[in-house]
């Protein structure tokens, strides 16, 4: 690995990928003389789906990438391919418009459709991406009467016939605890293993347009020249582009030049668990149905099975680092709600960032005549960063698609950004007590 690159992610989706991270660094050319219609900065979802986009149409794009790919996001989230934003439809229509929640909806849709068209087009089996429907899983009555409104109200008024409540019973049934009063099954949620949906991207975008995927390139620099935006390697390699993508989402602090999304983003530690593989009855009797779950509690926490293990995730630790006690506190909050994995041994570890926003909301769109930019997925950017990395590649192209409240326009800076830690330990408390009280 190149010395300036970040340190590998100890997670279940590296230890059981079926891609190498060969790909290759870019040396640009001798004289400094490579040029690329589009540089496409970060190599995750967004940027890989903004290169295919792009290659597609016949263009000439570089990615360049600071890690190896899957490094970032993309190669260590839950693999929950869902249709959501953090806002919901009824507070976007009340805040907004009818027709702007219905277009966002159909948006939330189209980047499920948007992953499944790309596993395809690639043949990224390995990717196992499965519409298998995702489980709200509601903590006390008090939740599912809302969750049980909001579902009504979705599908009555954005005509989804995708949503369906369930009862204590048969939420019971389908998960193997007892710890909740009923739920919500939405059926148009997948899965996937994200790190070889990354890296098959990746090695299918390389393997059908040439060597167009770089990793272990960080961009230093990005300067605005009259011919072009010359963008240039932390190794000196450099390439006069005609356009760029901003596309590094929660990693946009490793380097300035992406200060753009730096300064619209608050990073926000997100971590998991997950376990030795699980005994025949454990699989049989926990999460039958394979789906994704996830509870209505505001520090939201969400549970899945991948590999033959018990995946567990939420919040993690504040700060720069991981910490062992928040890997401990979600250990405890799945033996609570699971007492059957009472005892079961924890074999991965890992956390990553999470891109906030202040509208809760992720943003794509052109910036300047040289700039496109789609970030901000608030942590739930499996699908929406596959469709928002085409969505910029469109914008790219000159096209411009109706993006509705995700317009690039709306994604403004975060005031008193030196203060954002105190901000996000002051709205994570409130959060906890609200739960607490069970709010
Ligand atoms: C622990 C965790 C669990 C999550 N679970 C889910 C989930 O289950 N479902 C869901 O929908 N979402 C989930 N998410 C969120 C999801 O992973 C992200 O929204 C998504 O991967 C964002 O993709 P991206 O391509 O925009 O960013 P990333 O995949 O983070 O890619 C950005 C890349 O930019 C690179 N970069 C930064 N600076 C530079 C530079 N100067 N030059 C070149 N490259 C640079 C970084 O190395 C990084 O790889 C989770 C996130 C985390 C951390």
């Amino acid at each position: 690995m190149n010395a300036l690159t970040s340190a590998p992610v100890n997670s279940l989706w590296q230890a059981t990928t079926a891609f190498p991270d060969g790909f290759p660094v870019f040396e640009g050319d001798s004289e400094g003389k490579a040029t690329a219609d589009v540089v496409i900065i970060g190599g995750g979802f967004t940027g890989l789906s903004a290169a295919h986009h792009l290659a597609s149409a016949g263009m000439q794009p570089i990615l360049l990438e600071a890690n190896p790919i899957g490094w970032g996001g993309s190669g260590r989230n839950g693999g929950v391919v869902t249709a959501k934003y953090r806002m919901s439809f009824p507070e976007m229509t009340k805040a907004f418009d009818l027709d702007t929640a219905k277009r966002m909806h159909q948006l939330a849709h189209a980047a499920v459709d948007k992953v499944e068209e790309m596993v395809n087009a690639y043949q990224i089996s390995d990717a196992k991406f499965q519409r298998s429907g995702n489980l709200k899983c509601a903590h006390n009555a008090h939740s599912l009467q809302h969750a049980i409104e909001e579902a009504e109200w979705i599908k009555r008024e954005l005509k989804d016939d995708t949503l369906n409540i369930l009862s204590r019973e048969q939420v019971a049934e389908e998960t193997g605890t007892e710890s909740f009063v009923g739920g919500i099954l939405g059926l148009n949620v997948g899965t996937v293993h994200p790190l070889n949906y990354v890296r098959g991207l990746a090695q299918g975008i390389n393997d059908r347009f040439g060597q167009v995927v770089h990793q272990c390139s960080p961009v230093a620099s990005i300067q605005y020249e009259n011919e072009g935006v010359r963008v240039t390697t932390a190794s000196g390699a450099s390439v006069l582009a005609k356009q760029i993508i901003l596309a590094t989402n929660a990693y946009s602090d490793l380097f300035p030049s992406t200060e753009y999304i730096r300064k619209r983003t608050i990073p926000f530690r997100s971590s998991m668990i997950a376990t030795e593989v699980l005994n025949d009855e454990l699989q049989a009797r926990l999460l039958s149905n394979e789906r994704s779950y996830v509870e209505t509690r505001r520090m939201m926490r969400w549970f899945r099975k991948a590999e033959g293990r018990f995946m567990f995730g939420g919040r993690g630790a504040f700060g720069k680092e991981d910490s062992q006690a928040a890997f401990d506190g979600l250990y405890k909050a799945m033996t609570e709600i699971f007492p059957a994995l009472e005892g079961i041994k924890v074999d991965y570890q890992w956390s990553g960032h999470v891109a906030m926003t202040l509208d809760a909301l992720p943003h794509v769109g052109r910036l300047d005549e040289r700039t496109c930019v789609a970030a901000g997925f608030n942590g739930a950017g499996v699908a929406q960063s596959t469709l928002l990395g085409s969505l910029a590649g469109q914008f790219a192209l000159g096209e411009t698609p109706n993006v509705a409240l995700l317009d690039a326009q709306r994604f403004k800076a975060v005031p008193f950004y030196a203060f954002r830690e105190i901000g996000i330990r002051t709205v994570a408390g409130w959060y906890q007590f609200l739960d607490a009280i069970g709010r």
